[in-house]
């Protein structure tokens, strides 16, 4: 089989990785970046206000789309594919896309960014589920339609300040006492007349049998409530998304990537940036900041090879 090889191979078109892709190019790294959609989960962003640059924010397809542009023109390669498995061999790592076209290179970094959780309370199969609002909210406009959040962080709120455009009213249902975002949504959140904030109120089943039909929530004091709803968004909780690495290396707990001072994991060569490491905060801003890292500390590393 004919194998093309890179300097570095980059797992991942999000932020992390787009950014590390321009980074390591500016360091003269031939470098391939493996991914098949530009901006990676900034899909399901509506609007990227707290990154700094863009006061009136940017959506996160355009943020994406311009960040994907712009390592393109400095030179990195984007087969358009996600790399299926990642392997080590003697002193390359070998990597095999969705299409079987195989790759190696002396480093890799893994900017493979994490998945919202499914609830094993709601049946996928349902009409009226979804993860993403920029993407399914539309499905609602102009309906009067009642729709739900389940959970409590920055991209809760997020889900629910998109939904509230479409939606005559939008639940946010939180198990805990304390949302876990920022001062700035919790205030956008209650601007927002249309949007019902749920504490200390935890799902515990969703009625219908071929559709959302309503969403049976108890309180701590176990008060249950049946409301009745048209669809319902899954925000509690993420994973990160390793499931292609063939590699042993150390992490945390939860599964994320541990990594050092210079952002390699336990595997000499391997890198991690963004949402899939083990990291004490999640975002665009801190994803770029790693992929900008990971690539300069690639270039180390392989001076010092
Ligand atoms: C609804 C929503 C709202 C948000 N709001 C904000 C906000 O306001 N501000 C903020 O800073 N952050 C926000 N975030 C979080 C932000 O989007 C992430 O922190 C950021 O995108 C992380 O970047 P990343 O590059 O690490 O990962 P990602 O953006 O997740 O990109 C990783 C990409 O790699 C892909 N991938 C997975 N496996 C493979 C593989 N084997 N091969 C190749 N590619 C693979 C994934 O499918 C994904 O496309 C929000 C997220 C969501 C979902």
């Amino acid at each position: 089989m004919n194998m093309k090889h890179y300097d570095l191979m980059i797992m991942g078109m999000g932020p992390a990785g787009l950014s590390a892709a321009l980074y390591a190019r500016r360091q003269g790294l031939d470098t391939i970046v493996f991914g098949d959609i530009p901006g990676g989960i900034l899909y399901m962003l509506d609007n990227l206000t707290d990154f700094p640059g863009f006061p009136d924010g940017i959506s996160g397809t355009q943020f994406g789309m311009l960040a994907f542009q712009q390592a393109q023109a400095q030179g990195a390669v984007f087969p358009m594919a996600k790399l299926e498995k990642l392997r080590f061999n003697d002193t390359l790592f070998t990597g095999t896309d969705t299409d079987e076209r195989q790759y190696t290179a002396p480093a890799a970094i893994i900017a493979t960014g994490r998945s919202p959780k499914k609830i094993s309370k709601i049946k996928d199969n349902l009409k009226g589920v979804h993860f993403c609002s920029v993407c399914d909210g539309p499905l609602y406009r102009n309906q009067g339609a009642v729709l739900a959040v389940i959970g409590g962080d920055k991209i809760a709120a997020q889900h629910a300040l998109t939904l509230s455009k479409v939606a005559a009213k939008v639940y946010l249902v939180c198990r805990d006492r304390a949302f876990e975002m920022p001062a700035i949504y919790e205030s956008q959140l209650k601007e927002h007349p249309n949007i019902i904030l749920m504490r200390e109120t935890e799902m515990i089943g969703i009625k219908g049998s071929d559709q959302v039909e309503a969403l049976i929530v108890t309180t701590k004091e176990g008060d249950k409530q049946e409301i009745a709803i048209d669809g319902v968004f899954q925000a509690a909780g993420w994973r990160p998304n390793t499931q292609a690495l063939e590699i042993p290396v150390e992490t945390a707990s939860d599964g994320y990537l541990k990594t050092d001072k210079n952002l390699m994991t336990a595997h000499t060569g391997l890198f991690a940036a963004g949402d899939v490491r083990d990291t004490d905060m999640f975002g665009v801003l801190t994803a770029c900041a790693d992929g900008a890292r990971a690539a300069q500390y690639v270039a180390e590393f392989l001076q010092q090879r």
